[in-house]
């Protein structure tokens, strides 16, 4: 009898005792969620976009002053320095601008085409040469320029493209058939990414590669590829100054591109439906091409921000949060506007790096694991500081729990979903659907994989490592207006503002939706913190045998 009486103490004492630690986890939580603050963030945004930050490019005045803000606003939060006694991890980058008088010169005797910069071409070398190009050089088409052996598909097969320049369509056969069983049907994989494609074409050893530009399968309009690659660009230094990429790198109009095939007596909707089918292989076009140009090169070291909130009880072990600081700068070359503010790419991401420090600092206890803010640089010069941070990691890749990435929050207001980028790729995906569903909220894969988003921002640099990484991204199914509203939102941000100057802040941005989403990532971050256990890629990605082999699991 009395052991029973104790025995049901005991379990209401257990059942007490738990009741009150919920609690005051659950306070904990709560206080630390309503110190994101919708006025702060909304002031960083503005102050991050502004002009006098003239869009935040790598290596100018611009970054000066946004890291000097970030270091500022982490360390206002208590937030130790991430790198020794360093708020900064340099990163080494050359940075280079083309002379934009060149030509492209297209010959078939005796007609010459002519080409001019930016209208019909973009061009670049990411050597670090004071001039490059190539002269009277073999044009050959080879079609989505892929070798994957796990796909039994090679576009380079038997193919002399030595010393010449490849002509390549972008995408993967895939999206232009829409047939599930080539490549990863409609979605996009990371053979359909422009860094692909100059990968491989250097690895096979052209001296150029140039991809025809349309705007569905890149998932944006020429105007883009004008912007992004019309100013200076950055890439990372290397031992042997990037004398392994092609001479030339680059992207044709899809007018300038047809008429060069109509020389060469084809037809680009034929040639792009042979280079959909299994066993199709690169051809001459029996065309020569030259090009030169100046290129102003200069070695510049840039900034990643990364500032530490260390846990309270396995500190060795981190999390990173990543979000891009760098925008696309000022191009004087551009009448009127010609700064790129980069208000929603990326200021609203940054900005929330700061709101998520601020709620971790507002936790009555301490999480148990480390907390990394890392704001990197040169993401759109191809995910450079992440890529950096990735390779020349500050703390252990072994011991990096996982990397939360924000790139663009969302401006249009609450969202019954939120969108993850690469669902289904990892056990992280596990925790989000938990603390969604906790708020009635749906997890999403991307709406339009097609665009490939999965390998376009800085998530990707340490998936590539094998580090579990996930990127999260605006809900589409708006609480008011619902889904197609949603949709037409992204499309219109997208052909109207993404990448170009008018990206800039808006007083009617309804950034509620944003704290929203990044209240759930606090608490995903926060589960993860409160874990003894490693998460990991999910069986069958190509990023599982990484993570086994850093982590020592014998697969
Ligand atoms: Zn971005």
């Amino acid at each position: 009898m009395w052991i029973k009486t104790i025995k049901g103490l005991g379990i209401f004492l257990t059942f007490s005792l738990l009741l009150i630690n919920c609690q005051t986890i659950q306070t904990a939580l709560e206080n630390a969620l309503q110190s994101i603050s919708l006025t702060d963030f909304k002031a960083n945004i503005q102050t991050l976009s502004s002009d006098e930050f003239g869009g935040r490019a790598p290596a100018t005045p611009g970054e000066e002053k946004t890291v000097n803000f970030l270091q500022q606003k982490f360390a206002e939060l208590g937030l130790k320095p991430g790198n020794g006694d360093s708020y900064f991890q340099e990163v080494p980058m050359l940075a280079m601008k083309v002379e934009p008088t060149a030509k492209l010169r297209v010959f078939k005797k005796p007609t010459t085409l002519e080409f001019n910069f930016s209208q019909d071409f973009m061009a670049w070398t990411l050597r670090g040469v004071e001039e490059s190009g190539f002269d009277q050089a073999d044009l050959v088409f080879v079609g989505y320029g892929i070798v994957a052996p796990e796909y039994n598909w090679n576009d380079y097969e038997g193919v002399d493209v030595k010393d010449k320049v490849v002509i390549i369509l972008i995408n993967d056969p895939g999206f232009e058939t829409n047939d599930p069983n080539l490549f990863n049907g409609k979605a996009m994989t990371y053979y359909g990414r422009w860094t692909y494609k100059f990968e491989e074409a250097a690895r096979q050893g052209a001296k150029g590669a140039l991809i025809i530009h349309e705007t569905a399968p890149a998932a944006y309009p020429w105007e883009v590829v004008q912007n992004s690659w019309g100013g200076t660009n950055y890439t990372l230094a290397s031992e042997d100054n990037n004398m392994s990429r092609c001479a030339v790198e680059g992207w044709l109009s899809l007018e300038a591109s047809q008429k060069i095939l109509e020389t060469a007596g084809l037809n680009y909707a034929d040639l792009k439906q042979k280079a959909t089918q299994p066993g199709f292989k690169g051809f001459s076009l029996v065309l020569q091409a030259s090009l030169h140009f100046k290129n102003d090169v200069s070695h510049v070291t840039s900034r990643n921000v990364a500032a530490l909130y260390e846990g309270g009880e396995r500190a060795d072990e981190v999390i990173i949060f990543t979000s891009h600081w760098d925008h696309f700068g000022t191009d004087p070359s551009l009448e009127g506007d010609n700064i790129f503010n980069g208000a929603l790419d990326n200021a609203t991401g940054t900005a929330g790096l700061i709101e998520l420090a601020r709620a971790f600092t507002n936790l009555k206890q301490k999480p148990k694991r480390s907390f990394l803010f890392l704001a990197v640089t040169g993401e759109e010069q191809g995910l450079l500081g992440s890529q950096y941070y990735a390779t020349h990691p500050l703390f252990p890749l072994a011991k990096t729990v996982a990397v939360i990435n924000i790139d663009s929050l969302n401006i249009w207001g609450p969202m019954k979903d939120i969108t993850v980028i690469g669902y289904g790729l990892s056990q992280l995906d596990q925790y989000v659907e938990e603390e969604a569903s906790k708020e009635g909220r749906q997890v999403n894969p991307d709406p339009t994989p097609e665009r490939g988003s999965f390998y376009r921002s800085d998530h990707f640099s340490f998936a590539k490592q094998g580090v579990p990484a996930i990127y999260f991204s605006p809900g589409v199914d708006h609480v008011v207006h619902g889904k197609k509203w949603g949709l037409e939102q992204r499309d219109k941000y997208l052909a109207a503002n993404y990448h170009k100057p008018s990206d800039e802040f808006d007083p009617n941005w309804d950034l509620s939706g944003a704290i929203q989403d990044l209240q759930l990532i606090f608490k995903i971050a926060y589960r993860l913190s409160e874990e003894a256990t490693f998460p990991n890629w999910n069986e069958g990605t190509e990023f599982k045998h990484l993570r086994d082999q850093m982590m020592g699991i014998n697969d």
